[in-house]
């Protein structure tokens, strides 16, 4: 029996994309072999990997002039490869601070010779929101503006792009990516590990603006410098294959289920579901400032903390997992990815009125 996962990531992925990979898992394409045996450079699995290109660009629109590269490293390895491939040394590079992975991304980029401006901090709220609309200013002599659309540990999402005038922005959204229409064209690059809403850990999508190709310093890693990658259509080494191959049943799977706008509007009602009901009770509580309140992760505590232990026990009883929230919130957080269906989200509410009802 199938239970549902809350998990931040990995995170719960589609049945029927789980099922098609089950199927076809020893014997791949009529080729008599798994997916994951085959060479990376034989012909299937080159079409393989073209298919989850083409495809992820239709689901997102991704406009000519942008390069997409398969990386591996996590979006961990961004932190340093955006360093790396976008600045000479003494560069001033701009970062938006609004949680725990923005502030990796910070510590990372200050391990270079860079001015690494901090030019909006919410460490202050203990991340609980984002910044106003129009409230920074970013150095127009910036390399970029690095942010982080959706904080996954904080549950706290922009509700608009920031903008960066001339300076590249660019965006970390592992936790966001796919969860509803993104216009690329605003951005430099676009980055994301894929153990969310994308198929299994292991990979990390970059969509990268052509202009800022040709940039990168001598001593970047080769598996990190994306001209020397682009060029070799991501294989400069192994590819993570199977997690490839994963992408693209999951880009067919939202293109078969109306895209990017169907998937939107399918998350935007599980989200007002859940945060309705935390709103409604004493009992639940969301930190998050209302406007920055994340559609894909939903902190959130009990009144009494001492009940924890229980509510997860019975959640677990009633195939409801991976509640626990992040060890530095505390409390509970409910991920609710773009595989997570309206009646996960109907059933954790059923499940927390009735806890409430009788415990609190
Ligand atoms: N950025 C964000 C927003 C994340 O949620 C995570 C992982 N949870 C990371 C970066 C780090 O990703 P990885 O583990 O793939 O390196």
């Amino acid at each position: 029996m199938r239970v549902y996962n809350f998990s931040a990531g990995p995170a719960q992925l589609p049945l029927p994309v789980l099922e098609r990979a089950a199927s076809e898992l020893t014997d791949w394409s009529g080729s008599g072999m798994s997916v994951l045996e085959v060479s990376h450079r034989g012909k299937d699995f080159v079409a393989c990997a073209a298919d989850a290109e083409a495809t992820l660009r239709r689901v997102m629109g991704v406009p000519e002039d942008y390069r997409v590269l398969f990386l591996q490293g996590g979006a961990t390895a961004q932190f340093a490869g955006i360093p790396l491939n976008l600045t000479a040394p003494g560069d001033t590079v701009a970062y938006l601070n609004t949680g725990q992975w923005s502030a990796k991304a910070v510590e990372q980029a200050r391990a270079y010779d860079l001015d690494v401006v901090v030019v909006a901090d919410e460490a202050a709220s203990s991340y609980t929101t984002t910044p106003e609309e129009g409230s920074f200013s970013v150095p127009q002599d910036a390399r970029y503006l690095h942010y982080t659309p959706n904080e996954t540990i904080g549950g706290v999402e922009f509700g608009y792009v920031p903008d960066a005038g001339d300076v590249a922005l660019v965006a970390d959204a592992s936790s966001t990516i796919l969860s509803r229409p993104l216009d690329v064209s605003r951005y430099g690059l676009i980055y994301a590990g894929a153990q969310k809403n994308m198929g299994p850990s292991g990979l990390c999508v970059v969509i990268v603006r052509e202009d800022l190709l040709g940039r990168a310093r001598t001593t970047t890693p080769v598996v990190l410098d994306y001209t020397r990658m682009s060029a070799a259509d991501s294989m400069l080494n192994t590819p993570p294959t199977f997690a490839v191959y994963l992408l693209g049943l999951i880009a067919h799977w939202l293109e078969d289920n109306g895209g990017l706008e169907a998937m939107g509007e399918r998350n935007r009602a599980k989200a007002e579901l859940l945060y309705g009901a935390v709103d409604a009770s004493d009992f639940y509580t969301n930190p998050v400032q209302e406007r920055s309140r994340s559609w894909m992760n939903v902190p959130f505590t009990l009144a009494d903390p001492a009940l924890d232990a229980d509510f997860l026990l019975g959640a677990q009883a009633a195939g409801l997992t991976n509640l626990k929230g992040h060890r530095s919130v505390g409390g509970m957080r409910a991920s609710i990815y773009n595989a997570m269906p309206i009646e996960g989200v109907q059933a954790l509410v059923d499940y927390m009125t009735d806890f409430e009802a009788t415990r609190a």
